[in-house]
């Protein structure tokens, strides 16, 4: 058969990802997200997805997504800034600054959208962004699309990170011309792939001491830190000293789409300037209607119920499981093996038992830290989780 060169070359880059055993492939399901998955005619305990409050599948987000369809219709038609924006997108952006008790909330279609929109919008030329080192990849690459100068430092290590800022706020004093030279620090609160916390306060009081703006991304607390589910700057009372309150609306908020939160200024700004919300068609009526319920019921008494039971499960697997890597609670539960082989022999292990566990390797996370990634949610009943429990130390030992 003829392979044309283009197929050739490809089907080359393909083997070079293939043969260290870093090549991923879609696997098709054919039920709703939650804590059972058919996949092949099969079910499988489901431990891979991010929601984690089981509001993704959750009677009321659909029913608000229905009413949604039936009175704005199934798509949003052009940028909000070219044909109008319709009110479902303003009700979600009121209650999400409510929420999270700034001025006003921006929402785009994605988390990953939203970290390229708003650090673009931010920082440029003339700038510093200064990472974690573990940043998710919406971030590393929102600030390299940025232009400004990156600085990265070591995981949660706050000395490296005043090094930084050290380094940085005298080069920029030294700098003549005042156009930018500002420093944006970007942490997550609680990280993704390792279900650690970032040390909110030291950061908060480090960018107070070098005059830095920053941006926390609440991807994996919204909804389930603090008195209010807020994020876990609720829970450590930073929130109004975090200048930029990013998030996601498709993990625990059981939806799709990204927001910003913050100052008026920062919100209308960022409807001026940032790419991905100025260039990109509105998200679907239903998907903000489906976040508003979901953050509705985050705050009712319901979501509290949801969240207790959540940290249960969490509890029960830290004390079951021996290995895990995480000192703090998260619904996030890692297990690092080393190398790719090994993660991706264990996760096939547990699917042969019928638990879907995913192998986590690089570029997700660095080499030979390849791991077993468990992600529970208040949809699991006790049995699942104790099912979970016993495969694991069974295998692990
Ligand atoms: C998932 C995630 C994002 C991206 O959000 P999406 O809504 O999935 O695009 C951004 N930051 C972090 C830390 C994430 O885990």
């Amino acid at each position: 058969m003829f392979v044309s060169s283009l197929d050739a070359e490809l089907g080359r880059r393909l083997e070079a990802i293939r043969q260290p055993n870093l090549l991923r492939e879609l696997r098709r399901v054919d039920s709703p997200q939650g804590p059972h998955l058919t996949i092949g005619g099969k079910t499988y305990l489901n431990f891979s997805s991010n929601d984690y409050l089981g509001l993704a599948n959750h009677p009321a987000l659909k029913e608000a997504a229905i009413v949604a369809v039936k009175a704005f219709g199934a798509g949003a038609g052009a940028s909000r800034l070219v044909c109008g924006s319709l009110a479902l997108f303003h009700e979600l952006e009121e209650m999400l600054a409510i929420f999270k008790g700034t001025e006003a909330a921006l929402t785009f279609s994605t988390g990953y959208a939203t970290a390229l929109g708003a650090v673009t919008a931010l920082v440029g030329k003339g700038d510093v962004i200064v990472l974690d080192k573990l940043v998710h990849a919406s971030i590393v690459d929102a600030a390299k699309l940025s232009g400004a100068k990156i600085r990265v430092f070591a995981h949660n290590d706050l000395n490296d990170l005043e090094d930084i800022l050290k380094w940085s706020s005298a080069r920029t004093a030294s700098t003549a011309e005042s156009t930018g030279g500002h420093m944006l620090i970007v942490t997550e609160s609680i990280f993704s792939m390792d279900g650690d916390a970032a040390p909110l306060r030291e950061i908060v009081e480090l960018k107070n001491q070098y005059g830095a703006w920053l941006m926390v991304d609440e991807a994996h607390a919204t909804g389930l830190y603090g008195k209010h589910h807020r994020g876990l700057a609720e829970e450590l009372g930073v929130s109004e000293q975090i200048d930029f309150q990013m998030g996601t609306l498709g993990k625990a908020i059981g939806a799709s789409g990204g927001y910003i939160c913050g100052s008026r200024e920062l919100i209308d700004l960022l409807v001026n300037r940032a790419r991905s919300f100025v260039f990109s068609t509105a998200p679907v009526p239903a998907s903000a209607a489906a976040a508003t319920a979901g953050l509705a019921l985050i705050q009712s008494k319901e979501g509290s119920l949801l969240n207790q039971r959540l940290w249960e499960h969490v509890a029960t697997c830290q004390s079951e499981i021996s290995g895990l890597k995480s000192k703090t609670t998260s619904a996030i539960l890692p297990v690092i093996v080393g190398t790719e082989s090994k993660a991706l022999s264990l996760a096939a292990e547990l699917y042969e038992l019928g638990l879907f566990v995913p192998a986590i390797r690089y570029p997700t996370v660095a080499r030979n830290t390849a791991r077993l990634r468990m992600t529970l949610s208040a949809a699991h009943s006790a049995a699942d989780i104790s099912e979970l429990t016993r495969a694991l130390s069974a295998l692990l030992e």
